[in-house]
């Protein structure tokens, strides 16, 4: 796997308005100084203590991503630094996220991941109560994140009809609350599915295994 040939491939074929998250997630530090030195400077992980361990050893201009489950015991080790969570599924995580990022004085940009997937979905909220979420008063009250989008997981099948389809439900969930709440960011799309997802809308693709190659789980 050459990585600064896959991230130069990447960064001239996606349009500009494509943020790219380079998943990092198993890869040593000297496989992201490969992206960083051709320039890369997002990259997502989806382990919390993982991703604290990479931001110390890193050049402090690298933006993390937290892209995976968080626990909200974990917020903590990485309140201090972390530049995105995409993967908030309720009110209570959003809570700690908050009081966390108070700590440190910073704002915590954060994406709702929203239920899509027909099959094996384990995580993320029903649009209804997202948006219940985001109309509530105790969300307003909270000054120290500002939920900037959504996120979403199609189904892991071959069957490209059914990914596109629920790519295209999360956009237009996006579009129904873009304006009232300021998005920014429909983060959906992975390495299988990232052509489809871009063709749906997607502003934000996470892309591991297409540039750092098959993770090892040994
Ligand atoms: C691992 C992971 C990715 C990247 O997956 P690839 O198929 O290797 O591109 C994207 N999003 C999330 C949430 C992940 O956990």
């Amino acid at each position: 796997m050459n990585i600064s040939e896959n991230i130069k491939a990447f960064k001239s074929e996606l349009p500009e308005s494509i943020t790219l998250v380079a998943v990092s997630k198993t890869k040593p530090v000297s496989d992201i100084m490969e992206a960083y030195n051709e320039g890369h400077r997002i990259f997502g992980e989806n382990k919390i203590q993982e991703m604290a361990a990479k931001w110390e050893e890193m050049p402090a201009d690298v933006q993390w991503h937290m892209i995976g489950h968080v626990q909200r015991n974990k917020v903590k080790y990485m309140a201090e630094f972390v530049s995105l969570v995409h993967a908030v599924d309720s009110f209570k995580l959003l809570t700690e996220i908050n009081k966390q990022a108070a700590k440190y004085y910073r704002t915590i940009n954060c994406l709702l991941q929203i239920k899509i997937a027909e099959e094996d979905s384990k995580f993320g909220m029903s649009a209804d109560a997202a948006k219940e979420l985001l109309e509530s008063s105790e969300y307003q009250n909270l000054k120290n994140i500002r939920v900037t989008g959504l996120m979403g997981m199609a189904t892991f099948t071959d069957n490209m009809e059914q990914v596109r389809r629920e790519f295209r439900y999360l956009k237009n969930l996006y579009d129904e609350l873009k304006d009232p709440h300021s998005f920014t960011e429909l983060s959906m799309g992975m390495s299988g599915d990232f052509k489809i997802a871009l063709e749906e809308g997607s502003t934000m693709v996470r892309v591991g295994s297409a540039i750092f190659g098959e993770r090892n789980y040994g």
